[in-house]
């Protein structure tokens, strides 16, 4: 089966991950300050944090801004869970803003009625989450003047973005937001095995970062309540956790770090391909505006579903049979069990809604070959005939 995303690991890879093994420190040692700085100097931001998973970096970000039981905050519903659940910890409540069926990222035009709505009724928000759907920025000076207007902070879920652009700059380097959190699972841009890298220009949030992903300690004595009883002494300030990358994981992610602008040309290059080669077939293809700028994490199709006379369950079936491991991305999120408990309802966000009974996603790697692309685009139109 072709999987829809896959790492690329090299022998340079390994080795850097046997000399950290070789050497005094596994977990956190100089391989984090390494890639923090190498991350922070590649997006343009003034700091990276680099902690255990992206969810883990989205809980650190809601909390670095005061996220609290009481507070509201706002994301899309086509999103991994982990955009939610990420404010949830915190205790606050979640509520969506449903999407633009052309870029799938969070709507403008919904969010300007949402939260004027929401300022009649002093429900605003204390922060938002926009995600950056497939790589593909979301329109961040809009958000950020609607953030002005409305006294919000923003956080920007960009686990599929590393390496995108937005306006001539970096995705990460929080020219319109406050904090940014990148993933580094193995089927994103580049892989730690598990973690997270959040960028920020404000050093107060990031001191409070620094803090939170080791249980809330501090061992800066100008911190400290009181004057330290010795060499030995730390205090918590505040309750954290323990969400630190290992060197081990960071070695690997310095290294990959070195082939990253490869691997965005080589994404391009396949999403172009598969521009070029589906574009006679009953689908709705990605919108090309954002083509320069998307890190394409994903190669998202939606099926023309009044030209076809086949489901989009029937047509899933049969690429994932052909051994094209198609995947989808994403089940609403308001449309979770866990979610309908907390109130939301089938209906709700419409645009996201229709499009989960529309898409698929097709394999998209740095090392998926031109024959395996050609083969899927194959498949693809045979299903479709
Ligand atoms: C993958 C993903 C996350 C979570 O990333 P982890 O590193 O697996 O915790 C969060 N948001 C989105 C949109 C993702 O795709």
């Amino acid at each position: 089966m072709i999987p829809y995303g896959r790492q690329d690991i090299t022998d340079e890879d390994i080795q850097s991950v046997i000399d950290v093994l070789k050497s005094d420190f596994l977990t956190q040692g100089p391989m984090i300050g390494h890639l923090e700085r190498k991350f922070a100097a590649y997006v343009g931001s003034k700091y990276c944090v680099a902690v255990s998973s992206a969810t883990a970096g989205l809980h650190l970000a809601c909390m670095s801004l005061g996220l609290k039981d009481g507070d509201v905050f706002w994301t899309v519903p086509n999103t991994f869970v982990a955009s939610a659940n990420c404010g949830l910890y915190c205790g606050a409540s979640v509520d969506f803003v449903d999407i633009d069926p052309d870029t799938l990222n969070i709507s403008i035009p919904a969010l300007s009625e949402k939260l004027a709505s929401a300022e009649k009724e002093g429900k605003l928000p204390k922060l938002i989450i926009p995600v950056h759907f497939s790589g593909r920025s979301c329109d961040m000076e809009a958000i950020y003047k609607l953030s002005r207007k409305y006294g919000f902070r923003v956080i920007e879920d960009a686990a599929h973005s590393i390496g995108a652009s937005y306006n001539g700059s970096k995705t990460g380097s929080c020219e319109y937001s406050d904090l940014a959190v990148f993933s580094t699972h193995p089927v994103k841009i580049i892989t730690t095995g598990e973690g997270g890298l959040i960028t920020t220009n404000n050093p107060d949030i990031y001191e409070k970062l620094i803090r939170l992903r080791t249980h809330g300690i501090t061992k800066t004595p100008s911190l400290m309540s009181k004057k330290p009883d010795g060499g030995w002494y730390f205090e918590q300030l505040e309750l954290g956790y323990n969400y630190r990358m290992s060197d081990i994981h960071a070695a690997l992610g310095i290294s990959q770090m070195d082939r990253l602008d490869n691997y965005i040309t080589r994404r391009q290059n396949l999403a172009a391909r598969y521009m070029g080669k589906l574009a006679h077939l009953p689908l709705v293809l990605p919108s090309v505006s954002g083509l320069a700028d998307s890190s394409w994490h994903l190669y998202v199709v939606r099926l023309e579903l009044d030209k076809i006379n086949i489901s989009h369950k029937k047509v899933f079936e049969l690429l994932r049979r052909a051994g094209v491991g198609v995947n989808l991305h994403y089940i609403p999120v308001h449309l979770h069990p866990y979610f309908q408990k907390l109130g939301f309802a089938k209906g709700d966000f419409l645009e996201a809604e229709k499009y989960y009974g529309e898409a698929i996603t097709l394999p998209l790697y740095p090392k998926l070959t031109d024959v395996e692309q050609d083969y899927i685009c194959e498949v693809m139109e045979g299903v479709l005939q």
